[in-house]
């Protein structure tokens, strides 16, 4: 079977257009949330007649899809519906995301390409640890590797020891997980002098992994690491991956439109620029986003990988739109500074930033787990930012271990 489906820029090119013309006619006709927005601005289907006019487009943001829980978005009778998964924000409706049977095969198609990129083969043994459940991941990781034909351990989250000794019961040459979770293996794993000569790769999702704390994990589990990546909007995990350059995303655009913009005037940016990523899932059926705004920054790698690959690169996420701090007056992610703390030695595993707001600006408490001095830690961090956040270190494993995706942004709260 070909995995890696195209094999050009021309193809996709033509697979682009035709897709986009097809989607619009598709949500026009068959979703009023769609049509009445469209028609608010005048555009009609018979508009796009190629892909720069997707610029013509209204973006489609997480609001909409909470606005219009449970199925106000979808552009199928609900008979076609075979499944839902969702997540839950923190505040208000959770975004919903239905699919047909023609979209999940699709997302077998797209995880299926995910894997085999990161190198699992019919031979392999696939432990997946994210839940089988609403969450998206468990089914996702299930649906490609069941696709390439490698025996599936689906393990679901929590309950490390025993997961351990999956690992060595089944001879797991490959672990899907949530990055922080692999780092709770990885721990539980050295507590019990544990090793896992069978154990190859690691496809880690839903957070995004620093160089410093995949090359952590990479050295204590003996595997490679792969950064996997996708949403509920988008239809689950699996727009695209990193390939073994590790340089950059890989988004399958033969499923999903690419875009850059401007997150401030939806303008779209050129390749290089730094922005908001925004995707169309032009192959889907039941609900197709149009110019989804997925909040992620990060800008498109100009130049084509040493893989080959037809498929342009997205860089590291560098964090979110409304994550945006502004501490003293300077602007930071907060994944800049997750950054900088995984790249310093002596910081442990864990760590937890607290931000403070007021009136729009910001303050940072930070608290580390390992053997180095809070003045070191506020030194490196003014070199870097201009700032000097409070600091607290800690023993290692004082910090709490979440059996999910880990909480290490706390807003608001006192400490
Ligand atoms: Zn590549």
């Amino acid at each position: 079977m070909n995995f890696l489906g195209v094999n050009s820029r021309e193809e996709i090119k033509k697979l682009q257009e035709k897709g986009l013309k097809r989607i619009i006619d598709h949500v026009y006709n068959n979703n009023t949330s769609y049509r009445n927005k469209f028609d608010r601005l005048g555009i009609k289907p018979s508009d796009i007649n190629g892909l720069t006019d997707i610029e013509k487009l209204p973006f489609t943001t997480k609001e909409d899809l909470r606005n219009n829980y449970p199925l106000g978005m979808s552009c199928v009778p609900k008979e076609k519906i075979m499944r839902i998964h969702m997540s839950s924000g923190t505040t208000g409706s959770p975004v919903l995301q239905p699919y047909t049977r023609s979209d999940i095969d699709q997302w077998s198609t797209t995880m299926a390409r995910c894997l085999y990129v990161a190198g699992v083969r019919e031979n392999d043994v696939m432990q997946i640890t994210p839940s089988f459940g609403l969450f998206n991941g468990g089914f996702g990781f299930h649906y490609g590797a069941e696709r390439i034909g490698c025996m599936i351990v689906p393990a679901g989250p929590g309950n490390t020891k025993r997961q351990i000794k999956f690992i060595e019961d089944f001879g797991t040459t490959s672990l899907g997980s949530v990055a922080s979770y692999a780092i709770r293996i990885m721990e539980v794993a050295e507590e019990e002098g544990k090793e896992f000569p069978n154990l190859k790769r690691g496809v880690f999702g839903a957070e995004t992994l620093s160089d410093g704390l995949r090359k952590k994990i990479e050295e204590s589990l003996g595997i490679e690491s792969y950064d996997i990546y996708g949403m509920t909007e988008t239809g689950g995990v699996g727009c695209g991956i990193d390939c073994n350059c590790h340089d950059g995303i890989h988004i399958w655009e033969d499923h999903y439109i690419l875009e850059v913009i401007d997150p401030k005037t939806g303008e779209a940016l050129s390749e290089g620029e730094e922005g908001e990523i925004v995707l169309t899932s032009f192959t889907r059926e039941a609900l197709p986003v149009i110019r989804f705004r997925t909040g992620d920054i990060a800008s498109i790698i100009e130049d084509k990988c040493d893989c080959g690959m037809p498929h342009r690169r997205i860089s590291r996420i560098k964090g979110r739109v409304d994550d945006l701090l502004i501490i003293k007056g300077v602007n930071v992610y907060p994944s800049e500074i997750e950054h900088l703390l995984c790249n310093t030695p002596g910081i442990g595993n864990n760590y937890q930033i607290f931000v403070k707001e007021e009136n729009g600006f910001h303050d940072l408490m930070i608290q580390v787990e390992g053997n180095i001095s809070a003045v070191e830690i506020k030194k490196r961090i003014k070199e870097n930012f201009l700032f000097t956040p409070e600091v607290e270190v800690l023993p290692n494993g004082r910090i709490p271990r979440n059996e999910g995706k880990a909480v290490r942004i706390i807003k608001n709260k006192e400490v």
